[in-house]
């Protein structure tokens, strides 16, 4: 179901990351039934983060406004998880656009930054989103957490043994994710690193 992209592309498109000894948590695939939880999460230790929702699962009942007031920030992951590389630019135009209004419509806040679905992407997707002022944010380190429902600890594993400065780091608003959130947070409090949210 997922895909990481081609790492050319990757290194590329990392404009925008923390500086310094700090990392940057964002969040993929929501709004789903994970995301109060991984609020309650965020809130207690302190941490915010950026969300990349498909527009298709957002609707009013959705607990947006927590995620806003909380001082986090929504990204849009497109409409749906269709691979913007097998359209024409035409449709992805409408994917993207579409996603971005129909998330400022409800939330009534502005949309800056783009995740691609499977972080695929191509050059007529790069003139949408600069006709739309929006920014690509990739990431450059994943957890691998859709890969671990059995075994939740392997998702800290993997990020603690790849963390680096400026990291951003992918996670899903998945059940295992949830799991390992607090213990992953404080790890990586321990390694000496901060949260940091761009703006
Ligand atoms: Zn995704």
């Amino acid at each position: 179901m997922y895909d990481l992209g081609d790492k050319r592309w990757l290194i590329n498109l990392n404009q925008i990351k923390p500086s310094g000894k700090k990392v940057m948590l964002t969040f993929d695939d929501g709004p789903g039934k994970h995301l109060p939880l991984i609020l309650d999460i965020l809130k207690e230790k302190q941490v915010k983060a950026l969300f990349f929702w498909q527009s298709r699962l957002l609707y009013n009942g959705r607990p947006w406004k927590r995620v806003l007031k909380d001082g986090h920030l929504i990204g849009s992951h497109a409409s749906n998880h269709t691979n913007l590389t097998s359209l024409t630019k035409e449709l992805q135009y409408r994917h993207i656009q579409g996603s971005v209004e129909k998330i400022e419509t409800i939330t009534g806040g502005q949309v800056k930054y783009f995740r691609p679905p499977f972080g695929q992407y191509n050059e007529d997707t790069m003139e949408i989103l600069h006709d739309l002022n929006l920014t690509p944010v990739m990431w450059d380190l994943t957890s691998y957490d859709w890969n671990h429902q059995e075994n939740p600890t392997c998702i800290k594993t993997n990020i603690i043994s790849h963390l680096q400065e400026g990291s951003i780091i992918l996670l899903h608003e998945l059940k295992q994710t949830t799991m390992i959130l607090p213990e992953l947070i404080d790890e990586i409090r321990n390694q000496g690193y901060e949260f940091e949210l761009i703006s």
